[in-house]
């Protein structure tokens, strides 16, 4: 195993033992709120994560997640949250950014991450190469974009 390899391991690691982002969401006053189930029958994984959005601004002020699964998925839904917080997302940026995750994670190992969109989560490219992980490391972010998806509808 490469360098590399191995410190994108321990991130992975790191992420599953200290999940960010699990708990019950906290969204301010006067927040939308999104939440969506998603379940990934080919391992098992499940979680429900929810968001808070400024319907003026359309900023993310708050994301939270519960679900049980695999430590990549477990691992992805915590990189995701901690994307989200620390670099405080708009729906749009959100989107942004699940579009090309989607697309790292689908390439079969091929090309190269943008790590200044996708952070600690270029650590998940090697799964790329294990189709049946794929929907592992995509579970939190179907259910983000989901939920983006039900904000929006009720920004109008
Ligand atoms: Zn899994």
């Amino acid at each position: 195993m490469s360098a590399l390899d191995s410190l994108y391991q321990e991130v992975i690691l790191d992420h599953s033992k200290r999940p960010v982002g699990k708990g019950a969401l906290e969204a301010p006053e006067g927040d939308l709120t999104a939440s969506h189930h998603e379940f990934n029958p080919s391992c098992g994984d499940e979680i429900d994560l929810s968001i808070a959005v400024d319907p003026a601004t359309g900023a993310i002020e708050g994301i939270a997640w519960e679900g049980q699964g695999c430590s990549i998925s477990m691992a992805s839904a915590s990189i995701l949250s901690q994307l989200v917080r620390e670099d405080r997302l708009t729906i749009a940026e959100a989107q942004e950014r699940i579009d090309a995750f989607r697309e790292m994670i689908q390439a079969r190992g091929e090309g190269e991450p943008d790590e200044d969109l996708l952070g600690d989560a270029v650590a998940l490219q090697g799964v790329s190469k294990f189709v049946m992980r794929v929907k592992c490391a995509m579970l939190g972010w179907v259910a983000l974009e989901a939920d983006l998806r039900q904000v929006e509808a009720q920004r109008g």
